[in-house]
C-alpha cells in the first residue's frame, strides 16, 4: 500500500507541496500543515493499526521501536528507513499520579513523562522528523548545508544531538541568559554553532527567519509543520497506553503553541481512523507573564463566544521560571485557536508562585517536575478548585521536560531565593562527623517529620 502526505495550508487557501519541497508558509502566509491520504490509511481497518502500533512498540527492530516511527505511516511515509534519524523517542512512562491525585481529589491522574528522552523534553519527538526529512532531503540531492532554529532551550539541544548524530551541521539562536546552564550546555556539546542573541525569544525567531530566507539552510521551528507530525504521537501513545481508550482531560504548558496543536491532530487522526470515537478536552496552560493566548481567552469568554483570531493581541513576555513558554507572539497561534475550539477547550495561567509551588508539592509525591509541568499542574489545581475538573475524571498532563534541566530552579526553590513563600522548601540537615549525634539529631529530625 502507497501511503502518501504532502503539506497544505491551514488557511484553506489553494495549493499542496511535496514533504520533501524547502517551505513553511503557502503563499497567503498561512502556515501548512502536513496532510495525509486518510482514504489509503483507512484500508487497514482501526483494529489493524492498533495491532499493528501494538506489536511495534518499544521492540528492537529499527526504526520501529522509536514511539514516533512505529507510527510511521501516519508520520512521515515517504522516508526511506536508512535516512531516518531517531535517538529512540517516545515510549515513555504514563505515571499514575496515586499520591499527588488523591491530595488533589482526581484520583484518576496521569503524567505522561515526556521529558524521560534522550535530550530531556519533549522535543525529541518532532525533531527526529524534522532531520530525518532533512536527510533524506540531502540524499535526494537538495543542497543543504545546515539546519537552524531559535529556541528557548530545548529545541536547540534536540536540533543539535539529532543533527550530530546524522552528521549534518547546525545552527542555534538562543537568548542571553535566558536559558538553564543545562540547555545551554547541550548544543555546545553537540558541537552546533550556538548564538548568544542579546533579545528574547521572538526576536531570536526574527533573525532565524532572515537566516533561513537562504534555501540551504533549513529551518527547524515548529512554524515548520514536519516537526508537528512527531509531536502528535504522543496522543496516540497515550491513548495506546490506556488500551485505546480516551482520557476525559489533557493539560499541556503552551508557548509557541506548536504543542497544542500537535496534540489535537493526533486525536483527530485516531478519530477520523476509527481508531477513537471521542475527543477529550484540551487545556492549554500558560505562565502568567507570558499569557497572550489566556488574555484572548479571558475576552472572548467574556464576549460569551469560542475564542478566535480577532481576540489575540502579542505581549512582550516578562521573565519567568518557565523559561520554555516566555514567548509573547506565538507562531502556532492559528493551529492552536482552532484546536481549541474543536476540542472544547480552556486556557489557564499560573503564576510564578503558583508553578514553582506546584512543581514542589508534586515532587514529594515521587515526580522532579520542570517548572512547564508546573504550570500545568497548577493550571490543575485551579481547574480542579473550581469544580471543572472532577473526581471521577480521568486527566492527563503532559510533562514537557526533564527536572535534571532545571537544577537551578529547584536549588533556588528549595533555598527559599525565588521571591516568595516556598512552602515544600526542604533543605539539608548540616551535620558533624560524630556517628553518635549524627543519628541523635537524625531521630529528632525525622521525630519532628513524624509527629
Ligand atoms: C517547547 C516547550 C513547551 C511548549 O511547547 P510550544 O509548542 O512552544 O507551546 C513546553 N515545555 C517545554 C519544556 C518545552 O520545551
Amino acid at each position: 500500500m502507497q501511503y502518501r502526505a504532502w503539506f497544505s495550508p491551514v488557511d484553506g487557501s489553494p495549493g499542496r507541496w511535496p514533504l520533501h519541497e524547502v517551505i513553511y508558509r503557502a503563499p497567503s502566509g498561512a502556515l501548512l500543515e502536513v496532510e495525509h491520504d486518510h482514504q489509503a490509511l483507512r484500508a487497514r481497518s482501526p483494529a489493524a493499526w492498533m495491532r499493528l502500533f501494538e506489536e511495534r512498540y518499544l521492540r528492537t527492530q529499527w526504526p520501529h521501536g522509536s514511539g514516533v516511527w512505529g507510527k510511521k505511516e501516519w508520520v512521515q511515509p515517504h522516508i526511506a528507513d536508512e535516512n531516518i534519524v531517531s535517538l529512540l523517542e517516545g515510549g515513555t512512562n504514563l505515571f499514575w499520579a496515586e499520591r499527588y491525585g488523591h491530595q488533589l481529589g482526581v484520583p484518576d491522574l496521569w503524567i505522561k513523562q515526556c521529558g524521560t528522552s534522550h535530550t530531556g523534553s519533549f522535543k525529541d519527538l518532532g525533531m527526529t522528523v524534522l532531520v530525518s526529512s532533512v536527510k533524506q532531503m540531502i540524499a535526494e540531492g537538495k543542497p543543504i548545508r545546515a539546519v537552524a532554529c531559535a529556541s528557548t532551550g530545548d529545541t536547540s539541544a534536540a536540533l543539535a544531538a539529532y543533527g550530530a548524530a546524522a552528521g549534518i551541521p547546525v545552527i542555534v539562536l538562543l537568548p542571553r541568559a535566558k536559558v538553564s546552564a543545562a540547555q545551554l550546555i547541550q548544543p555546545i556539546a553537540n558541537g552546533a554553532i550556538v548564538a548568544s542573541l542579546d533579545t528574547d525569544f521572538d526576536g531570536c525567531m526574527r533573525v532565524v527567519q532572515r537566516l533561513t530566507q537562504d534555501s540551504t539552510i533549513y529551518l527547524a521551528n515548529s512554524m515548520n509543520s514536519l516537526r508537528v507530525e512527531g509531536q502528535k504521537t504522543i496522543s496516540i501513545e497515550i491513548v495506546q497506553q490506556f488500551d485505546w481508550e480516551v482520557p476525559d482531560w489533557v493539560l499541556v504548558p503552551g508557548g509557541n503553541l506548536g504543542n497544542v496543536s500537535a496534540i489535537a491532530k493526533g486525536f483527530d487522526q485516531m478519530l477520523d481512523l476509527g481508531l477513537i470515537t471521542k475527543r477529550p478536552r484540551l487545556v492549554c496552560c500558560q505562565a502568567k507573564q507570558a499569557n497572550p493566548l489566556y488574555l484572548a481567552y479571558l475576552k472572548a469568554k467574556a464576549a460569551g463566544r469560542p475564542i478566535a483570531l480577532e481576540d489575540f493581541e502579542p505581549v512582550v513576555a516578562g521573565p519567568t521560571l518557565a523559561s520554555a513558554i516566555q514567548i509573547g507572539n506565538p507562531v502556532s497561534l492559528p493551529k492552536a485557536v482552532a484546536a481549541l475550539g474543536r476540542f472544547d477547550g480552556i486556557v489557564e495561567q499560573a503564576d510564578e508562585a503558583e508553578l514553582a509551588n506546584a512543581a514542589a508539592r508534586a515532587d514529594r509525591t515521587g515526580m522532579f517536575n520542570c517548572p512547564h509541568t508546573g504550570v500545568a499542574l497548577a493550571c490543575l489545581e485551579k481547574l480542579v478548585a473550581a469544580n471543572t475538573i472532577t473526581r471521577g475524571d480521568r486527566v492527563v498532563v503532559i510533562s514537557t521536560a526533564h527536572g535534571l534541566k532545571f537544577t537551578e530552579f529547584k536549588t533556588r526553590y528549595h533555598q527559599g531565593q525565588l521571591g516568595f513563600s516556598t512552602p515544600h522548601a526542604n533543605l539539608p540537615v548540616e551535620l558533624g562527623h560524630d556517628p553518635g549525634q549524627v543519628v541523635d539529631a537524625l531521630h529528632r529530625v525525622l521525630d519532628e517529620r513524624t509527629s
